[in-house]
């Protein structure tokens, strides 16, 4: 058996056809002539552009408009002047375009895929694609054609690119494997709105595997098993009318209210990353978002955005929510997340360091500017704001002045925007969580980061595979850090939520429900699930397997005890 990611959920099983890579090597040469040069580099921008907006035109006809932006994603990011001037200036210095778009790609893909975050991951694999495209127009190289594939088949590549993908024919294609992606790659977006089950991350498949061997992909579990015998392919066939009828269940939630089994009504809300992120959520059902983190605006770019372009990106996302909450996290930089043009120093200790709130509070004219660009999008809908890595009650204090202030300005300018517009905390470290008590006096509200929380309670770089294995938000650690956090929250009579990872946890949702978690905060796409686990457990049950785990002392413990009790 083989292990990957598990990027796209359900079981296939059919014959592979491995989709092998052409050699896009070329040979850096220097030119006399760069109007010339630069007449071919547009030429192939052209083609590229051309094909790929064809590409996106039937993504969109077969799929949905949202995944055929990916692909416009591309097309605009290659007529984008700070990609293609920077070009242009390599070729008037005398480089080739290959050697030119290849120089400006890696310097982008190096910047991006260094931070932790996904989403920036996820724009250093997106520039890869557009890269490798726009290179085989230049070679000339032609590619092959997936829509030629016969039905039964499993695609077996090193990575399936957005403008591969929208060659699928749904009922032909029954699973993929690549080598490379992760869970938020476009590959499994597209996978997933294609219900597609798909692994990826497999390191090595396409050279040990042949075509027509049998494979089965285990979607859900990230398995993928090569020419499996008869008690394997059975035991996959079962579980894969398992995961239909499954399916089916889940559907029966779309349009329905969140309601735990005793009627309780609780809020289920989404994580998002762009404007365009909440029309995704919106269609997932969401209920609103509880996490909108800025950063990209600032990530995506090249130099600081103005108060208008945050306010126009803000106005979207609460416009597409049409008067539901929308939670705006302010600036989250540092630690992993590196903005180039910012300047930010190299630190020993990058998650200990100057970031987020600790950042925006030493630089306030950038911080107000943001400020200023959220308020003013609350005459629009329901704005939170929402402050992150908060330590002391101080930070919130300075943030909630700045608010003020910022409110004073717009009065006098005569500017509208929602007065009563609330301030909350990321309980996300230690030091929040322990003061969860004096920062509940000073927050409209709580969302807990269950992804730092983890990290800061464990001491844990979150992102270290060598001590991968504390990083647990069952340990018994940071679930005494969840409850007391909600605890505090209740007391003081605020609304406590949740935006980590941890709150669409089907194991850990009738503990947070025992809890008395009001919001849970997920990926849009796992709304149905969440909202299905929610309907499971009355209050009394989940109260009942909370007293059992919290009398345990290992992450093992607790996590055997949760399967055993779990409602599938
Ligand atoms: C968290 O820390 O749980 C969180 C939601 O924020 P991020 O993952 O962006 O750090
Ligand atoms: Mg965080």
């Amino acid at each position: 058996m083989y292990k990957g990611i598990a990027a796209s959920r359900g079981i296939g099983i059919g014959s592979i056809c491995r989709i092998i890579e052409h050699d896009l090597s070329f040979e850096a040469k220097k030119i006399d002539d760069p109007e010339a040069e630069k007449a071919r580099f547009h030429k192939a921008i052209d083609e590229f552009v051309e094909e790929t907006n064809a590409m996106a035109e039937d993504i969109r006809n077969r799929i949905g408009p949202k995944e055929a932006e990916i692909l416009m994603g591309h097309s605009v990011m290659m007529q984008d002047p700070a990609m293609s001037g920077e070009m242009d200036k390599m070729i008037d210095q005398g480089q080739c375009a290959e050697a030119a778009l290849t120089a400006v790609c890696d310097m982008f893909i190096g910047m991006f895929s260094k931070m932790d975050d996904e989403m920036m991951k996820q724009r250093a694999s997106d520039i890869a694609d557009v890269k490798v495209s726009v290179l085989k127009k230049l070679l000339g190289i032609e590619d092959v054609d997936i829509s030629k594939v016969a039905p039964g088949t499993v695609l077996v590549c090193k990575d399936l690119t957005p403008s591969m993908t929208s060659q699928i024919i749904k009922e032909n294609v029954t699973g993929i494997i690549t080598e490379i992606g992760g869970k938020t790659s476009h590959s499994a977006i597209l996978a997933r709105a294609l219900e597609i089950p798909a692994v990826l991350s497999v390191s090595g498949i396409v050279d040990e595997v042949k075509d027509k061997d049998t494979a089965i992909i285990d979607g859900t579990e990230g398995d993928v098993y090569i020419n499996p015998d008869g008690e394997v392919l059975s035991k996959y066939m079962l579980k894969r009318e398992e995961f239909i009828r499954k399916q089916a269940e889940l559907d029966g939630f779309i349009g329905k209210e969140t309601l735990t089994a005793d009627g309780d009504k609780k809020e289920l809300f989404c994580n998002i990353g762009t404007p365009k992120d909440a029309k995704k959520a919106a269609a997932c059902d969401g209920e609103g978002i509880g996490l909108f983190r800025s950063e990209f605006l600032f990530m995506d770019n090249t130099r600081l955005p103005s108060e208008d372009e945050q306010y126009e990106a803000y106005k979207e996302a609460v416009e597409t929510m049409e008067g539901k909450t929308v939670i705006i996290r302010t600036l989250d930089i540092g630690g992993d997340k590196d903005i180039p043009y910012l300047g930010l120093e190299k630190e020993d200790n990058p998650f200990l360091g100057y970031r987020a709130v600790r950042y925006c509070l030493g630089n306030p004219d950038i911080y107000k500017t943001q400020l200023r660009a959220i308020i003013r999008a609350s005459a629009f809908g329901k704005v939170k704001i929402m402050i992150p890595l908060v330590t002391t009650v101080d930070e919130v204090r300075k943030v909630k002045e700045l608010v003020s202030e910022i409110k004073k300005d717009l009065d006098s300018e005569g500017i509208g925007y929602d007065s009563d517009i609330e301030v909350g905390c990321m309980i996300e470290t230690a030091s929040a969580s322990l003061i969860a008590d004096l920062l509940a006096k000073e927050a409209d509200f709580f969302s807990i980061g269950t992804n730092d929380l983890t990290q800061y309670t464990m001491s844990v770089d979150r992102g270290n595979p060598k001590v991968a294995y504390l990083y647990s938000s069952y340990q018994p650690s940071v679930l005494r850090s969840i409850k007391h956090i909600i605890e505090c929250g209740k007391a003081a009579g605020i609304p406590v939520g949740m935006c980590g990872e941890a709150a669409a946890d089907p194991l850990m949702i009738p503990l947070l429900m025992s809890f008395g978690l009001d919001e849970y905060s997920v990926n849009p796409v796992l709304v149905l699930t969440a909202r299905c686990i929610i309907s499971k457990w009355t209050k009394q049950e989940a109260d009942a397997l909370t007293e059992k785990v919290m009398s345990l002392a290992t992450e093992e413990e607790i996590v055997a005890t949760l399967k055993e009790a779990a409602k599938e």
